[in-house]
């Protein structure tokens, strides 16, 4: 049989690390050809200081704002197979990401595969005599600069890894246009200076959230970080107090909070997330976004009619390099055979079982997709599933510290430093340098 042609839809994090498994296993599968509508690597990690569109109209893809440095140290943060340089401290500025996707991109030799600044416009499946699965897809691509027309090639199968943090959600907040002041989506939030002295309503307290409430904390903004949470518990940045999430704006232009409490800030901040959308997928996949559920995926990964195209990342509260990681090899283990898939049925089965299983558990649909720390279970099933090296045990224990010294400490946890000692083993020092305890879990 001929080798498998791989479609791979972006060039970020994930996009890069499809690329650099499918290019490790050159009996099987063609060497892939990846679609990046931008000029760059790296995805969301290519930070503009523009916001809203490019020079060609096209919507500035990155959230990355000025400042931001990662919420996840580098020791676990990695591909598990490309630790970023030794030098660094484990919570890097963004530019320092950037530069790691770069490295890894060239060091799997990756660039002469990435067809840039193409984008691609349609995904369609086609049923053919051979083929993997006696399915094959066509995939239709523009490129934004050059008037020539569209180009549609045929692949065996499609890996779609087109982030899911450049479309920014609103929420419906009633009376929200009589609002007065400036809203703005942490989409186009870049730096605090132009929010210095001012009143913020920050709604959302995620990890955006709260780096950003911080960030605003240092230029003497006043902030009410509004969210429907249980109350942080660690020390809040001065100037930054808690409320419940907004209900209404009234008609003269005052928030109102779910407790009856009012504020008229002169900024509404949304850091309230991000929609999924994959405009380029045909209809007749069937993919619903619902209530932030992309639906129906098969281990969050494969529509069960079409078990050949995959959507790389929905999962949320993730550690993505890693989950990239896993995932692609569960794809290839897939594709070349070594894990049969069950039947549709089945898949189909599962799928309705395993959300029967979150909803019993009391998880609402919108959170379906936030594995959170379930993340490890499912990280080791697919290792087990298609038989490849899972992550190793610290990984899963060194995150989830993090993530505890964060919500305890959320003013410094970025400059505490983890060294990883063995495959079970790490430590962690403040910042002046102290070994701390590890938190228990
Ligand atoms: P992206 O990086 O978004 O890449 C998608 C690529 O697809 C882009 O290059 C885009 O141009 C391209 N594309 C999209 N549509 C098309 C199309 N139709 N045709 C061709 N190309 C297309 N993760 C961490 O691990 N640590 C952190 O500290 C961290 N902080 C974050 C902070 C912010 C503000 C944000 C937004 C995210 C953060 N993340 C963090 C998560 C981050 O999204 C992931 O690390 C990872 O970069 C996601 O990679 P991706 O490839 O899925 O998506």
């Amino acid at each position: 049989m001929s080798r498998l042609r791989v479609a791979i839809i972006g060039a970020g994090g994930a996009g890069l690390c499809a690329a650099r498994h499918v290019l490790s296993r050159p009996k099987i599968f063609a060497p892939p050809v990846v679609f990046e509508q931008t000029k760059s690597v790296g995805g969301t990690w290519v930070y503009k200081e523009q916001v809203n569109s490019y020079g060609n109209g096209m919507p500035i893809h990155s959230s990355m704002y000025r400042d931001l440095r990662t919420n996840i140290p580098k020791e676990v943060m990695s591909f598990p197979d490309f630790p970023f340089e030794k030098h660094l401290p484990s919570f890097v500025h963004h530019t320092e990401v950037r530069k790691y996707l770069e490295k890894y991109c060239d060091h799997f030799k990756m660039r002469n595969h990435i067809k840039f600044e193409t984008t691609v416009d349609a995904v369609v499946p086609v049923r053919v005599e051979n083929g993997w699965n006696r399915l094959a897809w066509d995939v239709t691509t523009s490129d934004g600069n050059d008037p020539s027309p569209s180009v549609e090639s045929r692949f065996d199968a499609v890996m779609v890894c087109n982030g899911h943090f450049f479309d920014p959600y609103i929420p419906a907040i009633p009376g929200l246009d009589k609002f007065t002041g400036t809203v703005i989506h942490s989409h186009n939030y870049r730096s605090a200076e132009p929010y210095a002295g001012k009143s913020v309503v920050l709604l959302g307290a995620g990890l955006s959230g709260l780096d950003i409430a911080m960030e605003l904390s240092q230029v003497n903004a006043k902030v009410v970080l509004s969210h429907g949470q249980k109350p942080l518990i660690g020390p809040l940045p001065p100037g930054v107090q808690q409320s419940p999430p907004v209900s209404k704006v009234l008609d003269d232009g005052t928030l109102e909070f779910q407790d009856g409490s009012h504020a008229r800030p002169d900024v509404f901040l949304f850091c309230t997330g991000y929609n999924f959308t994959f405009p380029f997928l045909d209809k007749q996949v069937g993919l619903k976004v619902k209530e932030h559920l992309v639906s129906p995926l098969y281990k969050f990964l494969i529509p069960p009619v079409f078990p050949s195209l995959f959507i790389v990342g929905v999962c949320r509260a993730i550690c993505p390099f890693p989950h990239f990681h896993i995932q692609t090899q569960f794809i290839l283990s897939v594709l070349d055979g070594s894990f049969p898939l069950p039947s549709q049925e089945e898949m189909e089965k599962d799928i309705e079982l395993d959300e029967a299983a979150r909803r019993a558990r009391g998880i609402a649909t919108r959170h379906i997709l936030k594995l959170d720390s379930e993340q490890w279970a499912y990280n080791d099933e697919l290792a087990r599933l298609a038989g490849f090296q899972p992550l190793p045990p610290y990984w899963s224990n060194l995150y989830e510290s993090n993530k505890v010294f964060r919500s305890q400490d959320m003013l410094n946890y970025k400059t505490y430093n983890y060294k990883v000692l063995s495959q079970e083993e790490w430590t962690v020092q403040g910042p002046q340098g102290q070994s701390l305890p590890k938190p228990l879990l």
